[in-house]
């Protein structure tokens, strides 16, 4: 089972071995969520808040691509446009890392602050090599909802469609698994 806070692998046991959080019971309902506000393992929001390597790909070629041209232009006084070129890679990383963040922070706001409930499984699907996506349904005040989450654990597809997961709500758009899946 890999951890979903800090994608630690861990055998068989109830809390990750590296960073203390609850692990998920594939099939089993498990261990409520703790009361909220709860206390979320502290590597999970350095994990979900920092850009991926991709977002700073883009970056830093957008920026070193700008300071290559700048270099250049004594020589060659044209590369002045160069850093023209490479603003919009440099924006696409700062955007693509900007908006990563966001979604970072709304995961870790809903899994230390949403309503906890049971919600049911309905699907569990292959999306590919390593990735798996769980679609959950659950009541919000009277009204079914479903949502969905994504996973790079094959454990996922012990979840069986009709069997209960316990969920975190915030609102209709913001609901996680918990504990959640990595
Ligand atoms: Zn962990």
């Amino acid at each position: 089972m890999r951890c979903g806070w800090c994608e630690t692998n861990n055998k068989d046991r109830d809390n990750c071995v590296n960073c203390g959080g609850p692990l998920p019971h594939p099939g089993a309902l498990g261990p409520p969520p703790p009361p909220s506000p709860r206390v979320l393992p502290a590597r999970f929001g350095e994990r979900v808040l920092r850009p991926a390597s991709f977002d700073l790909a883009f970056l830093g070629l957008g920026v070193g691509g700008a300071a290559l041209f700048c270099l250049g232009a004594p020589l060659f006084p044209p590369f002045l446009a160069g850093p023209l070129l490479c603003a919009p890679f440099a924006l696409v990383g700062a955007y693509l890392g900007w908006s990563r963040r966001n979604r970072g922070k709304d995961r870790i706001e809903t899994l230390e602050r949403g309503v906890a409930t049971v919600g049911t499984v309905q699907a569990v699907s292959n999306e590919g090599p390593s990735q798996w996506r769980l679609t959950y349904a659950f009541d919000l005040q009277g009204t079914p909802r479903t949502a969905e989450v994504t996973s790079t654990d094959a454990e996922i597809t012990r979840f069986e469609p009709g069997g209960q997961v316990h969920v975190v709500v915030r609102d209709a758009t913001h609901s996680d698994l918990w504990p959640p899946m990595a």
